[in-house]
């Protein structure tokens, strides 16, 4: 290679790692001033939720794993329930399963219920209840990932450990205008985060990225750029490029299935099965149903295979529900039979509201009075 080529190349690298170094240099700067700008208005504007100012890991274990797919609003409401019920991990320990997935009802994602009580036995069995501080030990039990971790070990034990969950993604995408798609930028903000973890204030700096994504920055509609505490250093808004962040990743493809709900009523009972212990609602209780979308006939034909008739009235009413990855869209007959088959846990409308849990899907199909 001629002399001069070499050197041009040479020079060329020197600039572009230059230049990189640089843009990297302008990043740490901007997440370095994220503390002083951010803790001032959450002390200001943080919304006052229940589990606001909670130190108790076993509290804020739950406040967090309730909050996972699930609005504040919503959590609310369970979340005094379940810790009335369930005041301590030995409780959660030693509840059984039935009465931990009532109250869990309507939640939805009824595996984070188990797991909770899976890591609870845990906590009890090998560290005498007391919860580990580190973000690893954390990591290390039933249905904890990162995410819960860092919320624990750094609002319980001021441990300098991000939790990076969708609010903080989309937050930090706009403020930093990072086009990395949201699934793969978690990780990276979780490393750059820890570094500038304000000491004395880990908690609510934690608190206060999240609070700011779930309210000024958030999902639906124009994020409120004039109420944001980080207006005046937002990439995203400097280039009116808000609404094109976060880049989503490859989503799941979603698919709809059909299926018939059978509300088959002996007396005062109601018939319910167990679910299969794997796959979509796993375990829990259901009404009887199959795949497709049946004519009354056919659906008398079923009840008729599993022994409920001879019947008196049917009603028909469609019902649809959304899961992550799957739609049902649902036809149910509310058939009142003779017979109460013995394939069928049949369950009165006392029961229905004090021990069986039924998942949102099915329970739509009960009247207003029975829910
Ligand atoms: S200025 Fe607007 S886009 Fe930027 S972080 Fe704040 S709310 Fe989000």
């Amino acid at each position: 290679m001629p002399v001069k080529e070499g050197f041009d190349g040479a020079r060329i690298f020197v600039v572009r790692y230059a230049a990189v170094m640089y843009m990297e240099f302008l990043r740490k700067a901007r997440l370095g001033k994220l503390p002083a700008l951010l803790l001032p208005w959450y002390d200001r504007c943080a919304r006052p939720l229940p589990w606001r100012g909670e130190r108790d890991p076993y509290r804020i274990w739950i406040s967090e794993t309730m909050l996972q797919q699930t609005r504040a609003e919503t959590v609310k409401g369970y979340y005094a329930r379940f810790l009335q019920a369930l005041p301590d991990v030995q409780a959660l320990a030693e509840a059984e399963e039935e009465r931990l997935l009532k109250l869990w009802e309507g939640l939805g994602y009824y595996s984070r219920a188990r797991n909770l009580q899976k890591a609870a036995r845990q906590i009890c069995r090998e560290r005498a209840g007391q919860f580990p501080q580190a973000c690893e030990e954390l990591k290390a039990l039933p249905g904890i990932g990162p995410y819960t971790a860092g919320a624990v070990a750094s609002i319980a034990f001021e441990q300098p450990a991000p939790a990076v969950d969708g609010n903080v993604v989309r937050l930090l995408s706009r403020y930093l205008c990072d086009e990395t798609p949201k699934d793969k930028l978690g990780e990276t903000l979780r490393r750059e985060l820890e570094e500038i973890y304000p000491p004395g204030r880990c908690g609510d700096f934690t608190q206060a990225l999240m609070e700011a994504g779930a309210t000024v920055c958030g999902p639906a509609g124009a994020p409120r750029c004039e109420d944001c505490p980080l207006k005046k250093d937002c990439l995203a808004r400097e280039n009116g490029r808000q609404k094109e962040l976060p880049v989503c990743g490859k989503k799941a493809a979603h698919r709809t299935e059909a299926r018939t709900v059978f509300l088959l009523r002996a007396g005062d009972a109601l018939a319910l099965r167990k679910r299969p212990g794997k796959g979509l609602l796993a375990g829990m209780w259901e009404f009887p149903n199959v795949a497709g979308n049946l004519e009354a006939s056919q659906a008398l034909e079923q009840a008729a295979r599993w022994g409920c008739g001879p019947w008196g009235e049917v009603a028909v009413r469609q019902e649809k529900h959304v899961f992550t990855h799957v739609t049902w869209e649902m036809t149910g007959y509310e058939i009142h039979c003779a017979q109460a088959p013995a394939e069928f846990v049949w369950a009165t409308q006392e029961e229905m509201k004090t021990r069986y849990s039924l998942p949102t899907a099915f329970r739509r199909f009960l009247p207003a009075n029975e829910k």
